[in-house]
């Protein structure tokens, strides 16, 4: 993505300074390219990289902090999640895999800029908790009523008292 490319040839050796800023069209934009990872509807993530450029390696020191909205694991209703933390990457010119090697990125000799979308994508998912659910008693009440409609539907005697069920039964009586 344009707006997330570092261009470092022409730059000194040594420390340089890069802000970046993801919103609602970067996580369009991966959505719409097929990407996996947890559905992240809306956020703000600041990135704040330091380029340590050397003769032949660039180290890039990143910085983030924002919020994403991603669905809560319990009541599926949207769910604020503060993510920060920082993340040392290396960056060495080579023809290989890309994404070959942890924290190491792979950039084709002739290159003179890196887009640095994709790493972003990768450092805000590994910053997401393993369950994302709202604080306790802060669900959607509604749907947390529905699934308990829904775990204690095993009694029968609750179904067919259901006029959604009647209905569903008529329907299948006309049909006879
Ligand atoms: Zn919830």
């Amino acid at each position: 993505m344009k707006d997330f490319e570092l261009k470092f040839s022409g730059l000194t050796v040594g420390k340089h300074q890069f802000n970046y800023e993801v919103t609602k069209t970067f996580f369009e934009t991966f959505q719409d390219r097929g990407i996996e990872g947890e559905l992240i509807h809306n956020g703000k993530v600041a990135f704040d990289v330091e380029l340590d450029k050397k003769e032949n390696l660039l180290v890039f020191d990143i910085f983030y902090n924002g919020s994403v909205n991603v669905d809560c694991d319990i009541c599926l209703d949207i769910l604020d999640i503060e993510i920060s933390g920082d993340s040392r990457i290396i960056g060495k010119f080579s023809d290989e895999d890309v994404w070959g090697e942890e924290d190491v990125i792979y950039i084709p000799p002739r290159d003179h800029k890196v887009d640095l979308s994709e790493l972003f994508y990768q450092l805000i998912h590994l910053a997401l908790p393993s369950k994302a659910v709202h604080e306790e008693g802060k669900c959607d009440p509604i749907m947390i009523e529905k699934l308990k409609e829904y775990n204690g539907g095993e009694d029968s005697s609750n179904e067919a008292s259901d006029p959604r069920w009647n209905t569903l039964k008529d329907l299948f009586k006309d049909k006879n």
